[in-house]
């Protein structure tokens, strides 16, 4: 067994005993393989060992490789979604993490619904307000989130972060608690269901889990770390 196929079970490994610790079911949160980088013969022993959900972040590079792997592989779009891009890139991606504006998910809503896609997305949200950081703030995605919740093409999952920056993996989970914090807050304020927590990676997964993640994007942690 080659050295990621190794690494990706020992991350299994650690999201299910995560979830143990939580007291959630090894079947509430899943792991979605970040491969953006990568060239698709590093994907193929992951797929062998039965894997399907891939995260990738570059447009370009993402078309090249998913004409390279088999047909039923789950691709989820997790980069900066470009308003001029959004047709290409529901042409491959069942699920968006990065979903930033009303406007944005306006387009992708009506493009779904002119190409009969139903995609799946997650709202970003930029809670410590980071300049370099897309994602709506908490304010922003509080006024316009009655509006997303109207797009019926579109299926909302729920919400996405990235945290700032950490000395220590446990700096990141006040910012997973505000996410949850946010999610059951929009939750009960419209009566609209937000299942899903995109949140945790390679260095954070495990308390992403303990604090809700429903879905943990990890890719260092399997692949090595990627070229600069
Ligand atoms: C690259 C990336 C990841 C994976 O990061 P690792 O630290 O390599 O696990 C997760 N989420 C997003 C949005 C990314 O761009």
């Amino acid at each position: 067994m080659n050295t990621c196929s190794e690494n990706y079970r020992l991350i299994l490994k650690h999201l299910h005993r995560a979830l143990l610790r939580a007291g959630r079911a090894e079947t509430d949160a899943r792991l979605l393989v970040v491969s953006k980088t990568w060239p698709a013969d590093a994907l193929r022993p992951l797929c062998d060992l039965g894997h399907r959900a891939f995260g990738e972040s570059r447009l370009q590079e993402a078309e090249e490789k998913i004409t390279l792997l088999p047909r039923a592989l789950e691709w989820h779009f997790i980069g900066h979604i470009q308003k001029n891009k959004v047709r290409r890139i529901l042409g491959h991606f069942g699920i968006l993490h990065g979903v930033d504006s009303l406007d944005l998910a306006r387009r992708i809503d009506s493009i779904a619904r002119e190409i009969s896609s139903r995609p799946g997305i997650f709202l970003e949200v930029n809670l410590a307000a980071e300049p370099s950081k897309d994602g709506f703030s908490p304010e922003a995605l509080r006024r316009d989130f009655a509006e997303i919740a109207m797009l019926r093409q579109a299926r909302l999952l729920g919400l996405m972060t990235i945290p700032p920056p950490g000395d220590s993996p446990e700096q990141a989970r006040p910012w997973f608690r505000k996410l949850k914090a946010l999610r059951d807050e929009l939750q009960s304020a419209h009566g609209v269901p937000l299942p899903e927590l995109s949140m945790g990676m390679s260095d954070d997964f495990e308390i992403a889990v303990e604090e809700g993640s429903t879905i943990v994007r990890v890719g260092s942690a399997i692949f090595g770390s990627r070229p600069a």
